[in-house]
This record gives structure tokens, C-alpha cells and sequence, in this order.
């Protein structure tokens, strides 16, 4: 990605890497921050990045986390502001917003492609039921809950009865 090299009117005199009202950069410079829990998925996948805007200069990134009393959420806000820095923004505020409550809907089209191909069963739409549309090894639509609770509160623990791998469903909720 190449990004434009612009003046940074930081009191400091920092001469950042990239605008600090480059809203559309920042955007993209925020998909490097992945998930605590799902490192494949960046927060701006899951939808948990809902908004960035410059407020008079200071750039304002706000987050919804995907449940509320979430441990990582620290970590994320922590993640933001490292990688906004490393780039020469260094005026960030991260607001946590939990109202509306995040849903698995809101994860992109994208984030749940690579939910599948890290072995995780993406959530199904709100629509249909809420299990596994398909096993994510074999594709197969057999599959049975193991347990309603898998490696953390959002996931649940299914096997498939074709292929015989168990595998975790990201629940909707
Ligand atoms: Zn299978």
C-alpha cells in the first residue's frame, strides 16, 4: 500500500507517514489490528471498527466490541493507538460505543470467508437457524452440536458427521 506522504501538523513537529484528516488511510492502516481472539480477523472485518473522523485535528476511532465487559477490549484500544502512532498519528482517541450492541451481522462478507478458511464456522444470517451452514473442513451439511460452548463465549463446538473433525461455530448473536 503506498500511502502520501503529507504534512503532519502536530504540535511536536512530527513529520508523520501519513495525514493525520487522511480519514480513508487511516481506515486501512486500522485493518492491521486483528482481533485479540480470532487473529485472523481484523476488527474492521468483525465490524467492531465503526467509525473514524478527525475532531479538530484529534482523530477519533470508535469501537463497538463484540461483547460488552470483553477482556480484550484494552488490547484493542491499545493496538489502535500503537499502530496509528507507529504512523505518525499520535493525536487518537478510541471510544468504546456499546450502544447498538454489536451483532455477528455485522461482520463482512470477507471476514467470514476467512472465518471459514481458519477453520471456524462463520455465524449463519439472522434469518436462518443458528448453526453451522456447512462443516468448514469438508463443506458438508451434517453436523451436530458437541457442546454450546467452545474456546470462548462466542463460539460453540460442533463435529461433522461426514468428515468426523469437530470445528467451532461463531454464534449469532
Ligand atoms: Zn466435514
Amino acid at each position: 500500500m503506498i500511502i502520501q506522504l503529507d504534512v503532519c501538523e502536530n504540535p511536536e513537529g512530527f513529520s508523520g507517514q501519513i495525514a493525520a484528516d487522511n480519514v480513508a488511510a487511516i481506515w486501512e492502516l486500522l485493518e492491521q489490528v486483528k482481533d485479540p481472539e480470532i487473529p485472523v480477523l481484523s476488527l474492521r472485518d468483525l465490524g467492531v471498527l465503526r467509525n473514524v473522523e478527525n475532531s479538530a485535528g484529534k482523530i477519533v476511532v470508535t469501537i463497538t466490541p463484540t461483547y460488552s465487559g470483553c477482556p480484550a477490549l484494552d488490547v484493542m484500544q491499545e493496538d489502535i493507538s500503537k499502530v496509528l502512532t507507529a504512523n505518525g498519528i499520535v493525536d487518537v482517541e478510541v471510544k468504546t460505543v456499546l450502544s447498538p450492541a454489536w451483532t455477528t451481522d455485522w461482520i463482512s462478507t470477507e471476514g467470514k470467508q476467512k472465518l471459514e478458511k481458519f477453520g471456524i464456522a462463520p455465524p449463519a444470517g439472522a434469518t436462518l437457524a443458528n448453526r453451522p451452514e456447512r462443516c468448514p473442513l469438508c463443506a458438508s451439511s451434517a453436523t451436530s452440536l458437541i457442546s454450546e460452548y467452545g474456546s470462548t463465549a462466542c463460539k460453540a463446538m460442533y463435529q461433522c458427521d461426514d468428515c468426523k473433525e469437530s470445528f467451532c461455530y461463531f454464534k449469532v448473536i
